[in-house]
């Protein structure tokens, strides 16, 4: 399974958690998304190679990406929020999401970066291949003005073997959907006040995006407490391992 290497391993195979000095200069506001995904995984995660990054599919930068915050952080689950639906409800409820069931979800996936043969709605055979990172790329430095002429153009690009009308784009991103769930993730749930059923979308990319964001600026903070305190300096600081930093920082805390 070569473009998932490390997922559901991370502490092996030469990935490392995102915390070093040079994380301090990922900029998370200045870069569009597709840069910043494929600098934070060429940064953190094996191999070292942008152009490998690229080349994956977004899937599979997307469990790579969970796979980075899963080093980081460990694999708590996550945290997140629905609001409910029904008109006549519509409350807000919170929800976990388990990092680890979701990249077991990944493995069991296969073939992970094969093309996809499938069928339209009149029977006609489609080949699909999955779209990458360079793909998104390509789409964005195309400058597509409306919505429509950018998914058909994404839509047509993927084709491999079959013949595609417009009126198929629907279809036709259904079939990537199913084929790379990590993609249009989704989460089926139960409101707890009303208790009707629930499909809430989750984005996985820009939940893991906003807390390695999160990462960074308490790791600056931390950076801060100590150096006010004790005189270091950011390398001695970041020399330290995290769990004793912590400690000196309860310490602060402490007043002590
Ligand atoms: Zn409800």
């Amino acid at each position: 399974m070569g473009p998932q290497t490390g997922v559901g391993d991370p502490i092996t195979k030469g990935w490392r958690a995102f915390g070093l000095a040079e994380d301090l200069d990922v900029d998370f506001h200045a870069v569009s998304r597709p840069f910043l995904v494929t600098a934070l995984l060429a940064g953190c995660g094996a191999p070292r190679d942008d152009a490998y990054w690229w080349d994956q599919t977004l899937g599979a930068r997307t469990a790579a990406l969970l796979d980075l915050l899963a080093t980081t952080e460990g694999m708590a689950p996550l945290g997140l929020q629905a609001r409910c639906r029904q008109a006549a409800c519509g409350a807000l409820f919170e929800f976990d999401l388990s990092i680890e069931a979701v990249l077991d979800a990944v493995l069991q996936q296969e073939p992970a970066d094969g093309p996809i043969s499938s069928t339209l709605p009149d029977t006609r055979p489609l080949t699909l291949r999955k779209p990458t990172g360079r793909d998104l790329q390509d789409w964005c430095s195309r400058g597509l003005s409306s919505r429509e002429q950018a998914v058909e153009a994404m839509v047509r690009s993927l084709v491999i073997e079959g013949e595609v009308r417009r009126e198929d784009t629907p279809a036709i991103a259904g079939i990537l959907a199913e084929a790379d769930p990590l993609v249009a993730f989704g989460v089926s749930c139960t409101c707890p006040v009303c208790g009707a059923p629930a499909e809430v979308p989750v984005d996985l990319e820009a939940i893991a995006l906003r807390r390695l964001r999160q990462r960074q600026h308490s790791l600056l903070r931390e950076i801060h407490a100590l150096a006010s305190r004790y005189g270091w300096s950011e390398e001695q600081i970041l020399a330290i391992p995290p769990a004793r930093r912590a400690r000196y920082l309860t310490l602060i805390e402490e007043g002590a």
